[in-house]
């Protein structure tokens, strides 16, 4: 799990990798830092700006064919540079989860307790990150879930998970 964060939250890409050197050294004189929030770069900008017209993108290689996901500009699997976006379904399954109590890192303790989740999606790959309108007791391996996009400020829209609405 090189990606989970050292309390459990869940990543996104970007985040708590570029921030945590932006800590101000003296506090008094500064605003509190945010460890929610991404640091784009020239490749993620691109799901960055699709998180917030409401769309979650994954990376599927073309050489493989594999999706992986949180996208990168080479193919986690086989290692082929040339891989595209696409937007997922938005519909996973819960693989597993975390009800996080304590997070001393700003601005997650304002949110505890939160559910920080692994999520199957549909395609295939696995995602961290949060699920939401779920009351804790009903949490259950296997569960449907469907992508839901909370805005957290700064401009972000991040991709998290809600119980799917099954169909009548
Ligand atoms: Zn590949």
């Amino acid at each position: 799990m090189a990606d989970t964060g050292p309390h459990g939250q869940t990543a996104a890409p970007g985040i708590l990798r570029a921030n945590r050197r932006e800590l101000p050294t003296d506090m008094s004189t500064q605003t509190t830092p945010r460890f929610d929030l991404p640091t784009p770069d020239e490749h993620s900008q691109v799901f960055w700006d699709a998180a917030r017209a409401g769309k979650l993108l994954i990376g599927r290689c073309e050489s493989c064919a594999m999706a992986h996901y949180y996208p990168r500009p080479f193919c986690p699997h086989c290692g082929w540079p040339s891989v595209v976006w696409e937007e997922a379904s938005g519909a996973g399954s819960l693989y597993t989860w975390s009800v996080v109590h304590q997070n001393d890192l700003p601005p997650f303790g304002e949110r505890v307790p939160y559910v920080a989740a692994i999520v199957d999606l549909a395609e295939g790959p696995r995602m961290m990150t949060n699920v939401i309108d779920c009351a804790f007791e009903d949490l259950a391996a296997g569960m449907a879930l469907q992508v839901a996009f909370q805005d957290i400020g700064e401009g972000f829209t991040i991709p998290v998970f809600r119980p799917a609405v099954q169909a009548a």
